[in-house]
């Protein structure tokens, strides 16, 4: 069974993913890593994000590699361990140019598809997940916040990090990323019309988690 979970940057779609996969005894994937990992070798190759056929050309190519557990962060690009590496500044500016190119996307939603077949339940994120890569998924969810919300957990965690107190960047980023996500002309981000939306402003991530075990255990009592 594969469980869809999309919504936009900041709604703790991460934390609250791999608290779901582990409630459930699932695997989990994070498709927003492998974008950023495509991203990463497109910056590598020295090529234009905006280029859409050379950035296309470096996705053909490109050798990934991704894990399953929801407790460890494990990300190779051709061999390399790149977690780290794709969480920078750089990689989250140029990711939804290099996520807008429509080779890049097949690609990566041929490989995601693969990726879920196999044993056992599998929780998987992103963006187009309940509307594109899986749209016969059981259980759909999308995950909401204000942007102001949004940024104030970012820079928080920003800021934990070691990293400056920005609010009004972190603030302008996450307007932009969201605009640039949902007026795409492929696969906007947007909710699946049978996605459970969930509005995380005002719970804790505890609580979401919570939330999320109880709705698949009704979803899939329901059908079994
Ligand atoms: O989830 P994360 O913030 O790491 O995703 C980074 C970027 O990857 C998003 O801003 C979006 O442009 C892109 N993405 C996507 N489709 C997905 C997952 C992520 O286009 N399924």
């Amino acid at each position: 069974m594969v469980v869809a979970i999309d919504g936009p940057a900041g709604t703790g779609k991460s934390s609250v993913s791999r608290g779901l996969a582990r409630g459930l005894g699932a695997r989990f994937l994070d498709t927003g890593a492998m974008y950023r990992m495509v991203t990463l070798a497109v910056m590598r190759a020295g090529v234009d994000p905006e280029d859409p056929e050379a950035v296309g050309d470096v996705a053909s190519t490109v050798e990934l590699s991704v894990g399953y557990d929801p407790d460890t962060s494990s990300f190779f690009l051709a061999g390399e361990d790149v977690s780290a590496q794709i969480r920078g500044d750089d990689v989250t500016r140029n990711v939804s140019a290099v996520s807008a190119v429509p080779s890049v996307r097949t690609r990566l939603v041929d490989i995601q598809r693969a990726m879920a077949e196999g044993p056992g339940d599998i929780v998987v994120e992103g963006r187009d997940i309940g509307t594109v890569v899986f749209p016969d998924a059981p259980v759909k969810i999308f995950l909401t916040a204000s942007p102001e919300t949004r940024a104030q957990r970012r820079n928080a965690q920003n800021i934990a990090a070691g990293l400056a107190d920005n609010y009004e960047g972190v603030l302008a980023d996450v307007r932009r990323r969201d605009h640039l996500d949902s007026t795409r002309l492929v696969s906007p981000l947007r909710p699946a019309s049978d996605a459970v939306v969930v509005d995380t402003s005002d719970m804790t991530e505890a609580q979401v988690i919570d939330h999320l075990v109880d709705l698949v255990k009704q979803r899939t009592g329901a059908m079994s």
